[in-house]
């Protein structure tokens, strides 16, 4: 699979090496690839790098320092707190699995103009090219009124306004779990640990072998539970639409907008996956 090929063996980029930390530096400028990182150049330090000097990400971590401070200012009962952290942190999974699966894999967004960019920006071009951080993160236009609007009715009917702010504060740090952990699985390198490999591998069967699967990042309970399920590439034939999901160039003939607002009709393939062709020099 793509994503286990070794990293690049130029010594320079390999932080390991005398020159390495500079060359890492060097080099993580020179992976904003216009307005993107490429997460099959990097390595685990380099994401770490990017991660923790996202916008997206520091938005997320300043918005829980705040609605944290908004919630312990009211010197709440603990079980107000408490309760509340942990009713999101066990509905978490199951309302990623729902969203994905039905909403972000749903086949209607995409067949009206008002909806075809908003699928194309938080689904669409990420499996057309899983590598791009750009699109790996969610939008906090969409992912902050999703999460807010499911979790503060949660937080304020166990405990007030300090349930529904702990309540935010847990989903919002939930998605930084999330989105971190889905950064290493379209990272170029192997985990050391068994579990973050074999979770990486799932989901990478959702990217390369059959997209309707798998819908879980970290936690895959949920598709156990509702039968999408599968562990590895022989369960299941290979999906023609793991890359474009769907959308063809037929359906983009016939729901022209997300073709139009990419410029190019939807690949069945990632760029530079050709199998026998190196991948583009960014
Ligand atoms: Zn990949
Ligand atoms: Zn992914
Ligand atoms: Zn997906």
């Amino acid at each position: 699979m793509n994503e286990s090929r070794p990293l690049s063996s130029d010594p320079q980029n390999d932080p390991s090496q005398p020159n390495g930390r500079l060359a890492m530096w060097r080099n993580r400028a020179s992976l904003r690839t216009g307005r993107s990182f490429d997460l099959g150049k990097m390595n685990l330090p380099q994401l770490w790098m990017a991660y923790l000097t996202y916008p997206t990400i520091l938005l997320y971590f300043a918005l829980i320092v705040l609605t944290t401070t908004l919630c312990l200012r009211a010197h709440p009962p603990l079980m107000h707190v408490l309760i509340p952290v942990a009713l999101v942190v066990a509905i978490y999974p199951i309302t990623w699995y729902a969203i994905h699966r039905f909403i972000l894999h749903g086949q209607w967004l995409y067949r009206n103009p008002l909806t075809a960019g908003l699928w194309k920006r938080i689904h669409f071009d990420h499996h057309q090219d899983p590598h791009l951080l750009d699109v790996l993160f969610g939008s906090p236009l969409n992912t902050i009124p999703t999460i807010a609007i499911i979790v503060t009715p949660l937080g304020y009917a166990v405990g007030g306004w300090p349930g529904a702010w702990a309540a935010i504060a847990t989903g919002l740090a939930m998605t930084c779990v999330y989105e971190f952990f889905h950064c290493i699985q379209h990272l170029a390198y192997k985990p050391r640990s068994r579990w973050v490999a074999r979770m990486k591998a799932l989901h990478l069967l959702h990217h390369f072998h059959d997209e309707d699967g798998n819908y879980g990042i970290t936690n895959y309970f949920p598709d156990r539970l509702f039968g999408s399920f599968y562990e590895d590439a022989r369960s299941r034939p290979r999906s023609a639409h793991v890359f474009n999901l769907g959308y063809t160039v037929e359906r983009a003939a016939r729901f022209p907008w997300v073709m139009r607002q990419t410029g190019a009709p939807p690949r069945d393939r990632p760029e530079g996956a050709k199998p026998g062709s190196a991948r583009p020099a960014a």
